[in-house]
């Protein structure tokens, strides 16, 4: 994991498990056996607000926690959803820029995947074969899915088999550099084919003009969560 400026990660004297609305027992306990027991100011402000079915547009340094600021909501949206998901279902999706930021959010992510037994993840990104993807979620399916926005839009077009109708929650990690680096056709194309109601959240280090559009195109009335440097 990328280690970051600790001034940038300040707590605050809230516990994970004094918010409202209160996060599951499992959850908790899976933020404990990590070693979290305080929120850093974003996520103070920021799990509520997704809990609460609120779309969010956050602003905050690199190093201030956002990672765990949309895994919480995000697991204890699907963690809510009444019946175990079929198994080409997708419940959730985080979009990031990078192979290797991919991978860092879906590793950080699976002790919270693992407190739903019945709901399967998948991470995709670029450097395997979209053939070995595309086998694999048809063969096994997928309720999760995490990855960067060319490997996600590539299986999407390929693969009719994948239900998005009951998506409850997408995530747009590191919304600046997604757009910095030219993904803006796939996310939208991504957008479209997604169900209006559902929750989205996006992340980001800057507030771009570019950032603002994907929030006005992504999101329905988000609450705005800034969180400064030190703050
Ligand atoms: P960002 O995405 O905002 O750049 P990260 O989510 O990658 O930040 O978190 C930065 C670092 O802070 C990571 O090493 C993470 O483990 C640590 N961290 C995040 N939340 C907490 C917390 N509540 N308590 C202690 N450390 C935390
Ligand atoms: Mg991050």
């Amino acid at each position: 994991m990328v280690d970051s400026e600790p001034s940038n990660r300040a707590l605050t004297t809230t516990r994970f498990s004094e918010l409202k609305p209160p996060i599951s027992e499992p959850v908790i306990q899976a933020l404990t056996a990590a070693g979290f027991h305080l929120c850093t100011p974003v996520q103070a402000a920021t799990i509520p607000l997704l809990c609460s079915y609120k779309d969010v547009a956050v602003d905050a340094a690199t190093g201030s926690g956002k990672t765990l600021a949309f895994i919480v909501p995000f697991v204890e949206i699907l963690r809510r959803c009444p019946s175990p998901p079929k198994s080409h279902q997708v419940m959730g999706m985080i979009i990031s820029p990078t192979r290797e930021l991919s991978s860092q959010i879906y590793h950080v992510a699976q002790p919270f995947f693992s407190t739903m037994p019945n709901v399967k993840s998948m991470l995709l990104v670029g450097g395997v074969d979209i053939k070995t993807d595309v086998r694999k979620l048809e063969d096994e399916g997928a309720n999760i899915l995490v990855g960067t926005p060319g490997k996600l839009h590539d299986v999407m077009e390929r693969l009719d088999i994948l239900d998005f109708r009951s998506l409850e929650i997408l995530i747009l990690d590191e919304a600046d550099r997604l757009l910095d680096m030219g993904f803006q056709k796939q996310i939208t194309s991504i957008i479209s084919r997604l169900p209006k109601l559902r929750r989205t959240g996006l992340f980001s280090a800057t507030q771009t003009e570019a950032v603002e559009e994907l929030s006005r195109a992504g999101l329905r009335n988000p609450v705005r969560v800034e969180v400064r440097t030190g703050a």
